[in-house]
């Protein structure tokens, strides 16, 4: 069986990376030097608890969600499978017991990237971490493996494909291996989105270190994968805990295209973050970059698989480490992105898949923070995807038709899409969440059954070659010449609009491409499809939502995201810039010095010691000790 591979180019591209860069490229341009200072031991402490180690090394004051389960189950070692969403605090799981059990625990991850982001905030945290990678230099992996074997380091973080050879397996015979940390588990089965053939050399490894527990993460797996994952990690099937889907600090938000660049210039107003926004193809990411830099005059970035590679390592290294960066992208973009403060993720059309829309959506708001994911679909996004349905092979059919259909539910739902999303991941959500745009602003439902009879008539009658225009002078009765030189207001449907109906139209005509029953023709015209028969003969109704007046520019009244931080306020200010200033001296991240809501509750709090100080959510104490006077100084001097 071969790997599960991508359909397009940028995808494609995505994924050769992504199966290359686990251990031959650095991908991430943030200087390594300054990581090389090995930490400090903040091991365990007689007497500690979980949650003592909770507080004092990461400073949260409670576990969030599942992790106290999973925590529980890797003390006590037993083999867990953990299905977390993106953002629920997948590392902690492994971070905190790597703690408090004796020995190194041995995280398995598939990107180097992504590596040395973890290794970045466990080091931040006192935790003694290493990566065994190609970027980095001999002494350092030498420094690695002599911690390891010294029992000397907490975590030592590798690609498979290192991980699956004989002088690797030798290193862990001399070592002592606290816990096998496996992430994106999913990665080991075919049936999860991104197989990675290595994945599958952990099995024989971890077997040969049998009294070592195993921890597999993963943010996607359905339940066939989940069951897949298992079975290949060697984990049993109680094992198993799955917490649920639902990301409620983002905001869904969809909404009929109607000048993609206005509107999503009017997004990046209303969101100072960063964010990304996703665009289908290269020439369109480039285009769209461009309108929004000059529209808005925020820092705007491309990247798509066609950029020279060291153009895009740069492009991704200064997204990652700025606050405000926009990035415009293909799907290239994002595997590997561990970026927790991203405000907005925006779709200037429709995604691929609801599976595709969940992922690149949750790339928002891992912080926690709120944060807005905004969809602007039309009726162009179904044409194209159904003409792409003629070259699928049969036995795929079905499942395709399937995946299209379920997104023409999303984008037209009047009901609440988290629930929509939720149900399809086969979660049984409440009915609405107060969080979504369909929630916040419910839109109407309209009886469209004989607008859309006439609408179906029209196209039929016309010969199935004409577009909206054309049909929409014959049915509102327009004295055009076109329609008059073909006859066509010699037609019974000529002139049988009115007015008032006219307006809907074009998102009458949008609904029934969404749902097939129009369909385009080779030269753009408009065909009957699916159930148009059954519409025209009155054997369906056809409801339609109309979205509320106003959302289709996007422009609400109400800020968006983001609202969370007092944007303005001179003290929170002054505490943003001195994080900066600190990034920028240890050649990191701003986010991997404080989270936002973290600068957020000194800002309200003002405290005036370290004990204050390091009561505050997200400061344990290495970094209280490395930053607090500096944040207190700041404060006082306020
Ligand atoms: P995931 O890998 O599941 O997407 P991460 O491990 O990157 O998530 O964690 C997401 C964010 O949540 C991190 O910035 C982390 O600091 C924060 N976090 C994790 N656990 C907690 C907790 N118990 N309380 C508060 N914040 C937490
Ligand atoms: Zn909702």
């Amino acid at each position: 069986m071969s790997p599960m591979l991508p359909e397009d180019d940028d995808a494609l591209a995505a994924y050769a990376e992504w199966a290359e860069m686990g251990e031959d490229a650095a991908g991430n341009g943030l200087a390594l030097s300054t990581l090389s200072n090995v930490s400090s031991d903040c091991g365990l402490r007689p007497g500690e608890s979980a949650e003592d180690v909770l507080h004092r090394v990461f400073g949260f004051p409670d576990f969030r969600g599942v992790q106290r389960q999973v925590v529980d189950r890797v003390l006590a070692g037993e083999s867990t499978l953990a299905v977390m969403p993106t953002g629920a605090g997948k590392s902690l799981t492994y971070q905190l017991p790597a703690l408090m059990l004796p020995g190194t625990c041995v995280v398995v991850s598939p990107l180097i990237a992504l590596m040395h982001d973890q290794l970045r905030s466990a080091r931040a945290n006192g935790i003694r971490a290493a990566t065994l990678t190609s970027a980095d230099s001999e002494d350092e992996r030498a420094a690695g493996i002599e911690a390891m074997r010294s029992g000397q380091l907490d975590l030592l973080y590798v690609a498979p494909e290192r991980a699956s050879q004989g002088h690797f397996r030798e290193l862990l015979a001399r070592s002592n291996v606290a816990l096998f940390a496996i992430d994106e588990a999913h990665c080991v089965s075919e049936w999860g989105h991104d197989f990675r053939p290595d994945y599958r050399l952990l099995r024989p490894l971890m077997d040969a270190f049998p009294d070592v527990p195993r921890l597999a993460l993963t943010a996607t797996a359905d339940a066939h994968t989940r069951a897949d994952i298992l079975a290949q990690l060697g984990i049993s099937d109680d094992g198993l805990i799955v917490a649920g889907f639902d990301r409620p600090n983002i905001r869904y938000a969809i909404r009929p295209r109607d000048g993609a660049p206005q509107q999503l210039a009017a997004l990046l107003k209303e969101n100072p973050g960063a964010g990304i926004v996703y665009a289908p193809t290269r020439r369109q990411v480039e285009e769209l970059a461009a309108k929004l830099a000059a529209a808005t005059g925020r820092p705007v970035r491309p990247y798509h698989a066609g950029l020279d590679p060291a153009v895009r390592a740069a492009n991704q290294a200064a997204f990652v480490a700025a606050e405000d960066m926009v990035m415009v992208a293909t799907v290239a973009f994002g595997m590997g992105i561990d970026k927790p403060d991203v405000r907005f993720v925006a779709h200037a059309a429709m995604p691929k898949s609801i599976e595709g829309y969940y992922q690149e959506t949750g790339r928002a708001g891992r912080d926690g923070d709120p944060a807005v994911a905004v969809m602007l679909w039309g009726a162009e996004d179904f044409l194209k995807a159904r003409q792409r349905l003629s070259e699928v092979e049969p036995a795929r059919l079905p499942g395709e038709r399937a995946r299209l259909d379920s997104l023409a539910a999303l984008v037209e739902t009047a009901g609440c899409r988290r629930a929509l999303l939720l149900r399809h991941f086969g979660e049984d959500p409440p009915a609405s969440c107060g969080n979504c745009d369909t929630c916040l602003d419910p839109p109407k439902v309209v009886d469209a059954t004989e607008l859309a009879r006439k609408v179906l008539s029209a196209a039929y009658r016309t010969g199935q070659s004409f577009g909206l225009g054309h049909i929409a002078n014959v049915l509102t009765g327009k004295d055009d010449e076109r329609v008059r030189t073909r006859g066509h207001d010699q037609l019974s449907v000529f002139g049988i609009v009115g007015a008032e109906e006219a307006p809907l139209l074009r998102p009458l005509v949008r609904a029934l491409q969404a749902r097939g029953a129009l369909v385009a023709t080779e030269h753009g015209g408009l065909a009957l499809g699916g159930n148009a028969r059954a519409i025209l003969i009155g054997e369906e109704p056809f409801g339609m939502t109309l979205p509320p007046a106003g959302a289709s520019r996007g422009g609400r009244k109400r800020r968006d995201a983001a609202a969370a931080n007092p944007v303005g306020d001179p003290l929170f200010e002054a505490l943003r810039s001195l994080r900066r200033e600190l990034a920028a001296e240890a050649g990191v991240p701003p986010y991997v010095i404080f989270h936002d809501a973290t600068l957020r509750e000194m800002a309200t709090l003002k405290p005036a010691s370290q004990a204050e100080l390091g009561r505050i959510a997200g400061i344990g104490a290495r970094k209280l000790e490395a930053y607090g006077d500096a944040f207190l100084a700041a404060i006082r001097n306020h």
